[in-house]
């Protein structure tokens, strides 16, 4: 793969594919050209299935689990060994901060095959003995096959992280994949051929097709009779088009979708460690995170603080280019959500909210002036019902609005068709258990935010996700559950 053109990965090998289409791939820092993306077709997608589909029946199947994890392990060890080229990849493409990718991206994209490769050692199986008087003499038992062809759609948030968090388990389970990385941030996921070819997986395995979502290679993917079951991370409204386009065929879904999360600040929590918690939950990865925070509620005694302490934190976050020292802030990731996040800006201030900083564009200098930057932004003020406070935005933004009481404040935390994950801050943990079992979603923080486990079910309630993913419940959804029934 040269560094100008992203190509397809299909069977083991590159390719740009039939279609003859390229796309620009874009630098949020300051709309440059980074390279071009070749467009996949039906045809490339169909060529990439159709290697899936070979590859399942051929040594990856036939492969024990051990061997298998061995190679996932050096799947993981060939992204560490590649660590810098990732990053900077991952980084171009995405605007984010050395410092966040370093950390959080990319170690976790390696992560993500080595707990699965693991986990996938110890499933247990189920066993019943048949020892009525009228059903004698039967032992039943359950065994796990790979579910098939696995269609991978992943978003541009969190790229190599998001797309790894599907393969690595699906691979584990001895499925194929085809991947369908999202259009702005392809370049990880094309790289990840090279190093799944040193480390000896098998061509057909892991294949990838580029190319944007409607009438394109995502619906291509997702409506191809031949892929068996599609994990998608995305917008709820793509969800519910590849929900529509899975139907045909009865196929499996796993959906992590869209989020407004709320944040729940009572007044004897530790205000440092909420400060800095809401900090990252609102504005890491320029707010760009299913998981963070935009809704914000505080209790009354301390409102007056929190807003105060929240505004001095978002004023001295630095924005800047991924390799700058210090910064924080990276800009969006493409210029469609530049204009998305900016007209949320615009809308909370014509209804009338009260902006406590930010609201709009950073001016920045020459070089950086054509790229997607916003300003952290941070609103009080607006009622519940409002837009800025139902819709999720995904930019560096939230709505801080007091509350008096813990029966209100639950009743507005779960105001919302979302339901992915909220954080409460208390000192007191009795009252930290009972709003956190109240409140509907999938995943709940105490004094804390975005601390993973890998082991732990991960996924959205309501219209944010269908099932979960992570530890056993990842293995459940990348294997088809059998069972055997042995007279004796
Ligand atoms: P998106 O839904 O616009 O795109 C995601 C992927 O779906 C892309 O690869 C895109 O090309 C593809 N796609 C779009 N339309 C399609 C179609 N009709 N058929 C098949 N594929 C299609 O999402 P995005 O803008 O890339 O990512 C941001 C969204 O993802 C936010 O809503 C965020 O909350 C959500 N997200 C959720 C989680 C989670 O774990 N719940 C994690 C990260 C992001």
């Amino acid at each position: 793969m040269t560094s100008r053109e992203i190509l397809h990965f299909i069977d083991g090998a590159y390719t740009a594919g039939s279609s003859g289409r390229m796309y620009e791939n874009i630098n949020p820092v300051d709309g440059s050209v980074i390279s071009h993306i070749c467009e996949g077709g039906r045809d490339d997608v169909d060529q990439a299935v159709s290697a899936a589909r070979r590859a399942l029946a051929g040594p990856w199947r036939d492969m024990t689990v051990q061997q298998r994890s061995d190679i996932l392990y050096r799947v993981a060890d060939g992204i560490t060994a590649r660590f810098d080229e990732f990053l900077e990849a991952e980084c171009l493409d995405t605007g984010k901060p050395h410092s966040l990718a370093r950390s959080i991206d990319i170690p976790r994209g390696a992560a993500n095959f080595k707990v699965f490769a693991d986990l996938v050692k110890n499933v247990p199986a189920e066993s019943f003995v048949m020892d009525t008087p009228d059903q004698q003499g039967a032992v039943n038992y359950s065994i796990r096959t790979p579910k098939g062809v696995i269609g991978v759609i992943s978003p541009w948030n969190l790229p190599l992280l998001l797309m790894t968090w599907k393969v690595g388990p699906a691979l584990a389970c001895g499925n194929t994949v085809v991947v369908k990385p999202s259009e702005v941030t392809p370049t990880t996921t094309a790289l990840l051929g090279e190093v799944m070819n040193e480390a000896g997986v098998p061509p057909g395995v892991y294949n990838v097709v580029h190319g944007f979502g409607a009438n394109s290679a995502g619906a291509f993917l997702t409506e191809h009779p031949d892929v068996d079951a599609i994990t998608f991370t995305g917008e709820t409204s793509t969800g519910t088009a590849i929900m529509k386009a899975a139907s045909e065929g009865v196929r499996d879904v796993s959906f992590e979708l869209g989020g407004k999360n709320p944040a729940i600040v009572f007044a004897d929590c530790d205000l440092d460690k909420a400060i800095e918690g809401t900090m990252r939950s609102a504005f890491a990865n320029c707010g760009q995170v299913c998981l963070g925070t935009e809704r914000v509620y505080v209790e009354r005694p301390i409102f007056d603080e929190f807003v105060k302490r929240l505004k001095e934190g978002a004023e001295g976050l630095v924005i800047g280019p991924p390799d700058m020292e210090g910064a924080a802030l990276g800009p969006l990731v493409s210029q469609e959500h530049q204009d998305k996040v900016l007209k949320y800006y615009d809308l909370a201030a014509s209804l009338g909210a009260q902006i406590v900083t930010g609201g709009g564009a950073p001016s920045m200098n020459d070089a950086l002036q054509s790229g997607f930057w916003v300003e952290p932004t941070i609103w009080t003020g607006l009622p519940d019902d409002s837009p800025i406070m139902k819709e999720e935005i995904f930019g560096p933004c939230c709505h801080i609005t007091p509350f008096d009481s813990e029966d209100e404040v639950i009743a507005l935390a779960n105001d919302t068709d979302y339901g992915l994950c909220s954080s409460v801050w208390t000192e007191n943990l009795s009252k930290a258990n009972r709003v956190a079992a109240q409140i509907d979603c999938g995943i709940t923080w105490v004094n804390s935010w975005f601390l993973r486990d890998l082991r732990t079910p991960f996924g959205g309630a309501k219209q944010s996700g269908i099932g979960r993913e992570g530890g056993v419940h990842s293995l459940e959804f990348y294997t088809e559950l059998r069972n055997i029934c042995v007279k004796l």
